[in-house]
């Protein structure tokens, strides 16, 4: 993976580059920041670099042998550690889920806990990495360096570590190994011992810069300029965000016919329509009903900022502009909060396992109520 596939960053790069450049590479380090920054794919990116043997001024060439390896997360010196979870008592080190592990790091570097979880089937459980897992560290680092010029050691969320891991690894930090690196790419650095911090060097990663992430996601999608600026503003340079919102955006035009037809039945105080379109939502799976509850409160914001006078803030499909040059006067102060709270009431029992038939009417019926008043 060469650094031009991680997007944005280039600060970080940069100084990663130096580090190098300057043969001042720590021991440790610690990747640290928020979802979808693209971490670990620096992380993969730097290990790639200081082992290519013929790096450019900028990036690793890509093709000598070391590259080649890399590019498929093949290479005997590169090394991973990840969470897992136990099943029963068998113990499960990372080893075992290496083709696992490569399969969803080669298909995208942006992805969370929970879709590693749902990759390797275990989507409802919790992940940790168990001190066996030290033991496995501490075997591969002694074996010789087979070919590359560091070993290097990737942790993939530390902060999952248990205490009897942690406690392991922080051995091994006091006394590395000559020409190991280990990179360790953590999300949430409060859950991680104080001693462990102290050991590896800072690398802070920020989110990505919106021209970047715009940028990027023009380059890789299909999708048109106002689903684009729309996923650049929500997403907060967060790329798996940005990912989903632009996904479900192909929802958003039938989401705007549900929710006129919605909103005309509420209008006409009509029980039989307004009974028929929450029926019609409540067949959508539990996830596409959430989706929509969604859409709805981004309408109602983005109308009810144009009623104030703030259109300018509100970033719209056509169609959607269309339909709320009429709709915008009917969403205002007296009615907006009620409203907002009677779709957040509804996605929160939804979450719940509330039957969504009784759930959706029950909004609607509130919303007619308070929009007719
Ligand atoms: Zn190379």
């Amino acid at each position: 993976m060469k650094f031009s596939e991680v997007v944005g960053q280039k600060n970080v790069k940069r100084s990663l580059i130096f580090a190098k450049k300057e043969n001042r590479i720590p021991h440790a380090l610690l990747f640290n920041g928020p979802e979808g920054c693209g971490k670990l794919g620096l992380a993969v990116a730097f290990s790639q670099y200081i082992n290519c043997e013929e790096p450019e001024d900028d990036d690793s060439c890509g093709t000598c042998i070391s590259c080649l390896k890399y590019k498929k997360l093949i290479h005997p010196d590169l090394h991973f550690v990840f969470p897992l979870m136990k099943v029963s008592e068998t113990t499960l080190v990372c080893n075992e889920f290496l083709k696992e592990w490569r399969e969803i790091l080669l298909a995208d570097i942006y992805f969370t806990p929970l879709q590693w979880y749902a990759h390797i089937g275990r989507e409802s459980k919790q992940g940790v990495i168990y001190a066996e897992e030290a033991g496995e560290i501490i075997k591969k680092l002694n074996l010789k360096t087979f070919e590359a010029e560091y070993k290097c050691m990737i942790i993939w969320l530390p902060e999952k570590m248990n205490i009897a891991a942690a406690n392991k690894l922080l051995k091994i930090l006091e006394e590395p190994p000559d020409k190991t690196v280990f990179i360790l790419v953590a999300e949430e650095t409060e859950h991680l011992l104080p001693t462990l911090l102290s050991r590896c060097q800072l690398v802070r990663i920020p989110p990505i810069k919106d021209s970047d992430l715009y940028e990027a996601l023009q380059k890789q999608s299909e999708f048109s300029e106002h689903d684009i600026k729309n996923a650049v503003m929500l997403s907060e340079g967060n790329m798996i965000k940005a990912a989903l919102i632009l996904e479900n955006s192909g929802n958003n035009q039938q989401f705007l016919e549900n929710f006129k037809l919605l909103m005309r039945a509420a209008f006409a105080v009509n029980m039989i329509e307004i009974i028929k379109q929450t029926d019609e939502i409540a067949s959508f799976s539990k996830e596409k009903q959430k989706d929509f509850l969604i859409f709805m409160l981004k309408v109602i914001r983005d109308n009810f900022l144009i009623t104030e006078g703030a259109g300018t803030k509100v970033i719209h499909r056509p169609e959607e502009a269309e339909f709320s040059s009429k709709f915008h006067p009917f969403i205002n102060q007296r009615n907006v909060f009620k409203i907002v709270e009677e779709i957040e009431k509804a996605h929160f029992h939804l979450e719940r396992n509330g039957s969504p038939k009784i759930v959706l009417l029950d909004m609607m019926l509130s919303i007619a109520r308070v929009i007719k008043s």
